[in-house]
């Protein structure tokens, strides 16, 4: 890491350069950003590792912390990489190098690299993960699905299309500004429904799945829907009513939020640089379909 220039005589611009954003400045701009109140119960948002007197200058920002993102914030000379996902959810008893975890949490140490996650104390903000979802499908009328004690935050989001459209439209408009993934965007119901209010959650949200706001509208967006949640969901819909499903990319759902959260620490944290991995963490390469 290199050190600070010698600032020379007085009257030179490097005496004006301003001193080096520390880590535990960015941890105070993310609390303020994300408080860790939000998070769910279960989850660990936070710093995983780093020292919080380091300085940072560059942030790597990316969904997962997997081998992939975690090269590219070494090579990059990344002082940090904030990732949605945390790396250490549940107690580990090792961090020895012939375990993924313990082999990428030692190259971002030896890197001067430190993690940080941002989970579901960002979800739930006004400008999380489900809200940039919704804001980018141009839903008005967006109300948190499971508000909180203040009732612009909350997990998911409910709103309305600004027109009426059919679900196979809204998953083609979904299939266009998601990244590309091996899964695509995958329907249940009919494709050509007229569909207005959009109930949403980014990452896994099967547990909305009968919640009111979710059962009220015409269509639920959300990732990792599997067979049972998914088919009791339809069945039950056929009979009493129900919104069509839309499954699509976990990462991808989640990755574009990764842009918004990079600008709201570029003015938080106006000497640092912020960048966004596009790499795509997905963790399925390709489907055969026939
Ligand atoms: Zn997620």
């Amino acid at each position: 890491m290199p050190e600070r220039e010698d600032p020379g005589p007085s009257g030179s611009t490097a005496a004006s350069a301003p001193e080096p954003t520390s880590l535990s400045e960015v941890l105070a701009a993310v609390e303020r950003l994300w408080p860790v109140s939000g998070a769910e119960e279960w989850d660990a948002p936070g710093l995983v590792s780093g020292d919080p007197d380091q300085p940072v200058r560059s942030i790597r920002l990316a969904v997962d912390a997997v081998a992939e993102t975690v090269d590219e914030a070494v090579a990059t000379d990344a002082d940090l990489l904030l990732v949605h996902h945390p790396l250490l959810l549940r107690g580990v008893a090792t961090i020895a190098e012939d375990r993924y975890k313990g082999a990428l949490l030692a190259r971002l140490v030896r890197a001067g690299c430190a993690l940080l996650g941002a989970h579901t104390n960002a979800d739930v903000v006004g400008s999380g993960t489900s809200a940039t979802l919704a804001a980018r499908l141009g839903l008005i009328d967006v109300r948190p699905i499971a508000a909180g004690a203040d009732p612009a935050r909350g997990i998911g989001r409910v709103g309305e299309l600004p027109g009426r459209t059919t679900l196979g439209r809204l998953a083609g408009l979904l299939s266009d500004l998601l990244p590309a993934t091996a899964g695509g965007v995958r329907g249940s119901g009919d494709y050509e429904a007229p569909v207005r209010r959009v109930a949403l959650c980014g990452g896994a949200g099967d547990s909305l799945l009968s919640h009111p706001a979710v059962r009220g509208a015409d269509v639920y967006i959300t990732s990792d829907l599997r067979h049972h949640p998914a088919s009791e969901a339809r069945e039950q819909a056929r009979i009493a009513g129900g919104p069509a499903l839309l499954d699509i990319s976990h990462w991808a759902s989640e990755w574009l939020w990764l842009d918004v959260a990079a600008d709201e620490l570029r003015r938080a944290l106006p000497h640092v640089e912020v960048t966004v991995s596009d790499a795509r963490t997905d963790p399925w390469d390709f489907a055969v379909v026939r």
